[in-house]
């Protein structure tokens, strides 16, 4: 049996196979064939799985998202089977003897230009589209495995490190946990597998060998320990140890239907983190009051293009649906930093975490913005929606999206679209300049949120993807806490409620700090809201405060 110590970030224990992930690898080689014949061959079986992949992609969107969204898959199938297409390729594999990855690109580039330099708009776009077939084509014909695990069976999926693009877009239903060599707690792979209730363990370096592939291994994600060949004392101790879980689990689902409050009468709302339509399942199951932070740039990221005002309205209207009249806080497209998207084509940057995300894309490209909160209105109109914009830092900021709300919703008002007058409008806290003016920021705004992953970030100058920060990367400093209690004073003096939708807000040991400074709303992953109810209801915040807010304020003993 080999030992690997890592860093849990999220709990459970697993049992399979290991899984390395794999990843695209498309270098273009073109070369000279002497069998055409099957060469052509080979096309037609690639572009024939092409068909086939896309009429399931289509089945999935039409469940997930309705027949709008199902469409864009219909077209893009059309055009794996377009005659003029598929005559351009095979003339260049019949003709000239090219290869199939060569005859792909070729015609990929050719029919692309011919769309993009026609008049009409609409078939102008139709050059992403041809893109997007002949890229899927030619990841068959390169054997690349469409969503990195190509395996009958559900794996521990190994990786280097996966970036929120993959992470979204993998098989949830063929992973039964994450272990990787980089990453860190408050990374985006992270946050995700939490919310997917999948045990995680990052930061195992290079103990990861590849001659692990195959071989059965266990995964404790609350010690951080990954088993190679486990033996056989250790397979039933974590055994055990799952079946003490899943009673614990039990005693805590009696605890459904039970309010969010504290032995002495205080309340508090505990909400959820999603990032999918889908993950609103897990939001009722764990009984939580709303969702009170629906990344948004998840759509984004599982989209090849940019994704359409109707794609985006049925995706929101799902969630809002299925929520049933519960609140649903969507938060406006946070691309940027570790969360990029090629098509956005944004320039490198030195400092990603400092540069051009969030709410400045969204300022910076108005059109995008406005799609988005033109299908965020229209979804309005089923269920109670909030929505709050990302990484703020100064006011004229907020007042330029407010601005962009009205103007989108006096469009629709002109174009008889229903909507809800009554949308709440808030920010995030997520920077240090945001917390500092959260006095001013307050008198603009329904609500703050308060994102303790990049606060602490950029309140401690510390990277929160880097795993090698180790202890300096404290979300618990009082510097940031003490920003929570101000940010806490300011909103509360204007009338307005606050939350905290980071990690943190899970964090049981902050409970009571939380509770004590008077927090509002907690937002956590599914996971997280019946453990935090029970700390909630055992809690007695008269006898905890004034200790707590002196060591928060005073000279401090416990910081
Ligand atoms: C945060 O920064 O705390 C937050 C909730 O947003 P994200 O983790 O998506 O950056
Ligand atoms: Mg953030």
């Amino acid at each position: 049996m080999i030992t690997i110590q890592g860093k849990g970030v999220s709990t459970g224990v697993a049992e399979g196979p290991l899984y390395f992930y794999k990843r695209a690898v498309t270098t273009l080689k073109r070369y000279t064939v002497e069998d055409t014949e099957s060469e052509w061959n080979r096309f037609k079986d690639a572009q024939q799985k092409c068909i086939d992949q896309l009429g399931e992609l289509a089945e999935k969107a039409r469940e997930e998202a309705g027949d709008e969204a199902a469409m864009l898959f219909e077209t893009h199938q059309m055009m794996a089977e377009d005659l003029d297409y598929e005559e351009t390729i095979q003339a260049l594999i019949m003709e000239e003897a090219n290869n199939a990855e060569a005859a792909v690109t070729d015609t990929s580039v050719q029919f692309a230009e011919m769309f993009a330099s026609m008049d009409d708009t609409y078939m102008q776009a139709r050059a992403a589209d041809v893109k997007d077939v002949s890229d899927r084509i030619l990841n068959i014909l390169y054997g690349v495995v469409q969503g990195g695990i190509d395996s009958d069976v559900p794996v521990i999926l190994a990786a280097d490190d996966l970036a929120p693009s993959e992470t979204i877009q993998l098989d949830k239903n063929k992973i039964l946990a994450f272990v990787t060599e980089g990453g860190s707690s408050s990374s985006h792979t992270a946050i995700l597998a939490r919310t997917m209730g999948i045990p995680a363990i990052v930061g195992l370096g290079d103990q990861m060998k590849p001659e692990f592939e195959g071989r059965p291994a266990m995964v404790d994600g609350s010690t951080g320990q990954v088993y190679v060949d486990p033996d056989e004392g250790t397979v039933a101790n974590l055994r055990d140890k799952r079946r003490r879980q899943l009673e614990y689990q039990q005693m805590l689902d009696e605890l459904k239907g039970k309010e969010n409050v504290t032995l002495d009468g205080q309340h508090i709302r505990v909400f959820c983190n999603i990032g999918s339509p889908e993950d609103v399942h897990s939001v009722l199951l764990n009984d939580a009051d709303g969702v009170g932070l629906f990344r948004s740039e998840f759509l984004y990221l599982n989209c090849d293009d940019y994704p359409t005002e109707d794609y985006q309205f049925e995706a929101y209207k799902k969630a809002l649906s299925d929520m049933d009249g519960r609140e649903v806080i969507i938060r406006t497209l946070d691309i940027g930093a570790d969360k990029q998207i090629g098509y956005f084509e944004l320039p490198k940057e030195e400092n990603p975490a400092l540069g051009n995300r969030a709410l400045r894309i969204c300022l910076n490209r108005p059109e995008i913005f406005h799609t988005q909160l033109r299908a965020l209105y229209r979804a309005s109109a089923y269920g109670h929606l909030g929505i709050m914009f990302p990484m703020v830092t100064s006011v004229w900021e907020v007042r330029e999206a407010k601005k962009m709300c009205e103007q989108v919703k006096s469009e629709l008002k002109a174009e008889g679209i229903p909507y809800d007058e009554h949308v709440q409008v808030g920010i995030m806290i997520e920077t240090p300049a945001a917390a500092v003016i959260s006095d001013r920021l307050a008198k603009e705004v329904d609500f703050f949120s308060c994102g303790t992953n990049d606060l602490t970030q950029y309140t401690l100058a510390c990277d929160r993807q880097n795993n090698d920060l180790g202890r300096f990367f404290n979300p618990h400093h009082p510097a940031v806490l003490r920003l929570l209690k101000m940010v806490t004073d300011n909103a509360h003096k204007n009338g307005i409620w606050v939350g905290i939708c980071g990690e943190l807000g899970a964090d049981l040991e902050l409970t009571e700090t939380f509770l004590s400074i008077g927090i509002d709303e907690l937002s956590v992953s599914p996971r997280s809201v019946l453990p935090l109810r029970k700390k909630i209801r055992e809690t007695d915040v008269s006898k905890v405060r004034d200790e707590l807010m002196d060591d928060l304020l005073g000279e401090g003993k416990i910081f």
